[in-house]
């Protein structure tokens, strides 16, 4: 199983100099299982993929979305796969949602907000609304899922494929004194864990002159760490990134994870972890 970064921030995409390093693309990423092809969220991120997976027609693929916030559908009118005829797609996300995926996409591809609508996608797409409980096979994998705790509700998502398996968690608030156990449940033993660490202790809690974002549905690293040590986890990648912190920042949070949590590494548009085999993948700061 081999994983690549094509979006890592949260919230809202940060194109500027400061973040060029990590990367300022919101969240997408690409999990190859043989040749087989998943990606998890279509945030802005999604556009570059498209444009490598434009050199390997025709395209099959799965996209699983966590949730349907704007930093995780808003790179999916931009992904030219789905503007080409003989690619497919079956598209997943929750029934947590007021409006099934289907009508959630069309509605954003839709006037006023864009001028295109999905009726001009040429792939074969077809959607799936899933729950808790279901199991998605390909012949070389399968995903299994569980809600998190985030305003509109959130899926994580485990991936096993030839012994391997990864833990996609975002976005997801954790609980003040207790484990998330149906987290804790998907994660355990995981080779990776891809978790929501937007804020620092201090952005989170309100401390040091930073306004509380407590009930807002996101985590801290520390919680990120806390989690990888009690699920043991084989390697944690910190996924995203708040807009504000700049590259300097975020080396400062992966080296304090690193502290305690020696497999820690912040994800990074580029970043590629192949589960095979046992070496952490190279840090942007090393
Ligand atoms: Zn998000
Ligand atoms: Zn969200």
């Amino acid at each position: 199983m081999i994983v690549k970064f094509w979006g890592v921030r949260g919230s809202v995409p940060s194109g500027d100099r400061s973040t060029a390093g990590v990367g300022g693309n919101t969240t997408c990423v690409e999990i190859r299982c043989g040749d087989e092809l998943i990606i998890i969220d279509s945030g802005t991120g999604i556009r570059n993929l498209g444009e490598s997976l434009l050199k390997q027609m025709p395209v099959k693929a799965r996209i699983l979305f966590s949730h349907v916030h704007w930093d995780h559908i808003q790179g999916f009118p931009f992904f030219k796969p789905l503007y080409v005829k003989g690619n497919e797609f079956d598209i997943y996300a929750g029934t947590c949602l007021p409006t099934p995926i289907e009508e959630v996409l069309k509605q954003q591809m839709s006037p006023p907000c864009f001028p295109v609508k999905t009726d001009v996608l040429a792939a074969r797409i077809k959607y799936h609304d899933i729950r808790p409980g279901d199991v998605i096979y390909g012949r070389n994998y399968r995903v299994t899922l569980t809600n998190l705790v985030h305003p509109n509700g959130s899926y994580a998502y485990r991936v096993e494929s030839n012994g391997r398996s990864l833990v996609f968690a975002t976005d997801t608030e954790h609980h003040k004194d207790k484990l998330n156990q149906n987290l804790a449940g998907l994660a355990r033993r995981a080779d990776l864990l891809i978790y929501d660490a937007q804020y620092t202790d201090d952005e989170y809690n309100g401390t040091n002159g930073h306004f509380p974002k407590v009930g807002w549905g996101h985590s801290t690293m520390l919680e990120g760490v806390k989690l990888a040590q009690e699920c043991q986890v084989k390697k944690l990648i910190l996924f995203h990134h708040d807009p504000s912190h700049d590259d300097d920042f975020i080396r400062s949070i992966e080296m304090e994870c690193r502290k305690r949590f020696a497999n820690s590494i912040a994800a990074y548009e580029g970043l590629v972890v192949d589960l095979d085999t046992s070496e952490m993948p190279r840090s942007l700061f090393d």
